[in-house]
C-alpha cells in the first residue's frame, strides 16, 4: 500500500487541506494525525473492519482497547451508556485536552473498538488539526498511538513514517506534537475515579475537579518509590522500548554519573556501544558513549516532549545498551517515569558511592 503524506504548516493552516483525510476516515481508511499528546492512528470507531485494520497495522493485540476521539462534548451521550455527572464536570474543566475518560459503553460502540470490554475510552483533543479532522470526517475516530506495538509512541511524522509507512492510507504531518506523552486516563465507572495512566493532567488537577481520585493499584506496584531491583522480571511489560536494553540508574547524581562512566568504559572494552540518556545538568560529565540530553531536570514539559524522540534516537546510534538517569524530579515526573520504567522493562539499578559496575 502506498501511504500518502499531507504536510500542514500550522502557521497558515486551512481546513480544506484536511478534506481528503476526512473523506478517508469516513470511508474506513487509516489516517495518522497529530494531537497535542502524540500522533494517533485513526479510523472510524463504529466500523468494525476499520478497527481490525488498526490492530493489524500496529501489530497490536486485539484485546488492547482503542481510545475514541471526539470533537464535541455531546458525543458523550451517544458513546456512553450512562454519563456520570463527574464526566461532564471534567469535560467542562479539562476538555478539549489531554484527558481520556473511561465510561460504560453504549450499544452503538462495537466491541472490536473496546477490545471486548463493556467500557469505552473517550477523549476530545485540543490540537486544532485533530479537532478539525474529527469534525470534518463526521465520525468518531478510534485512535491508538501511531506506532508499532511495543515501540515508543510517535511525536513527529518522521516517527510515524518509520513505523507505519506502507501499512496505512495517509499521514497528516503537522510537525512535532506539543506535550509528547499520551493522555492521562481516568476511569469513571467505579465509586472513586481511578487514574489508569498518568499524563500531563495530574492527579492534583483531577482532584481539584472531582474531590477524590486514586491511582490504580497496578501503577502503584511499579511506582518509582517502590522500585524493582535490577534485572527483576517484567520483560513482558516492556513498552515504549528502544531496540537496545535500557537501564534506569538511580542514586545521588555524582554516583549515577560515576557508575555510567565506568559502565561505558567496560562496555567499550567488550566492543559494545553505550547510549546515555542524560540531563542538561550532567551531559558534560559523561566521558564516553552516545550522550543524548533530554532537557533540564526540573523542566518536565521539555523532557516529556523530547522523551520518545530521544528513545528512538538511540536506535540510529547502534547502541547495544542504554543507561538513563532518573527523570522524576519535575511536575510531570510521575507520567515521565511511568513511560521510562516501561521502556526499561522495570530494570532499575540503585547505585551508591561503593557500587561496582555489574
Ligand atoms: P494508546 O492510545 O496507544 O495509548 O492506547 C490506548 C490506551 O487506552 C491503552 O493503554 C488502553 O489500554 C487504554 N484504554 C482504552 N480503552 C480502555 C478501556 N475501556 N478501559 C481501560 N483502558 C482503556
Ligand atoms: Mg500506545
Amino acid at each position: 500500500m502506498k501511504t500518502e503524506i499531507i504536510k500542514i504548516d500550522r502557521e497558515r493552516f486551512e481546513e480544506s487541506e484536511l478534506a481528503k483525510a476526512a473523506e478517508y476516515l469516513k470511508d474506513g481508511k487509516l489516517v495518522a494525525f497529530p494531537t497535542e499528546t502524540v500522533y494517533g492512528l485513526g479510523a472510524n470507531a463504529f466500523d468494525t473492519t476499520a478497527a481490525a485494520r488498526i490492530y493489524a497495522a500496529k501489530g497490536r493485540p486485539s484485546d488492547n482497547p482503542l481510545i475514541v476521539h471526539i470533537a464535541d462534548v455531546n458525543a458523550l451521550g451517544e458513546l456512553a451508556g450512562e454519563v456520570p455527572e463527574t464526566a461532564y464536570r471534567l469535560a467542562e474543566a479539562l476538555w478539549p485536552g489531554p484527558l481520556t475518560m473511561i465510561l460504560k459503553k453504549s450499544e452503538k460502540v462495537p466491541k472490536t473498538t473496546t477490545g471486548g470490554l463493556d467500557t469505552v475510552a473517550v477523549r476530545m483533543p485540543s490540537d486544532e488539526i485533530a479537532s478539525a479532522l474529527i469534525r470534518m470526517s463526521g465520525v468518531y475516530v478510534a485512535a491508538p498511538s501511531a506506532n508499532l506495538s511495543g515501540r515508543p509512541s510517535t511525536t513527529k511524522a518522521e516517527h510515524v513514517i518509520e513505523d507505519l509507512n506502507g501499512k496505512i492510507d495517509m499521514i497528516v504531518d503537522g510537525g512535532a506534537t506539543e506535550i509528547g506523552l499520551e493522555s492521562t486516563i481516568v476511569d469513571l465507572t467505579g465509586e472513586v475515579p481511578l487514574i489508569l495512566r498518568p499524563g500531563y493532567i495530574t492527579a492534583e488537577m483531577l482532584a481539584e475537579v472531582l474531590g477524590e481520585v486514586r491511582f490504580d493499584e497496578a501503577l502503584l506496584t511499579h511506582s518509582p518509590s517502590e522500585p524493582i531491583v535490577a534485572r527483576a522480571p517484567g520483560m513482558k511489560y516492556r513498552h515504549y522500548a528502544p531496540k537496545a536494553p535500557l537501564y534506569i540508574i538511580e542514586g545521588k547524581s555524582e554516583d549515577v554519573v560515576r557508575y555510567i562512566n565506568a559502565a561505558a568504559v567496560k562496555n567499550a572494552a567488550e566492543g559494545k556501544i553505550t547510549g546515555i540518556l542524560a540531563t542538561e545538568e550532567t551531559s558534560h560529565l559523561y566521558k564516553g558513549g552516545m550522550v543524548f540530553c533530554v532537557g533540564e531536570r526540573e523542566d518536565g514539559n521539555t523532557i516529556a516532549s523530547a522523551l520518545f524522540d530521544t528513545l528512538r534516537g538511540f536506535d540510529e546510534t547502534g547502541a547495544n545498551v542504554i543507561y538513563s538517569e532518573s527523570l522524576a524530579d519535575n511536575p510531570l515526573g510521575t507520567a515521565i517515569m511511568n513511560r521510562l520504567l516501561k521502556a526499561a522493562g522495570y530494570h532499575i539499578i540503585h547505585v551508591n558511592s561503593k557500587e561496582e559496575v555489574i
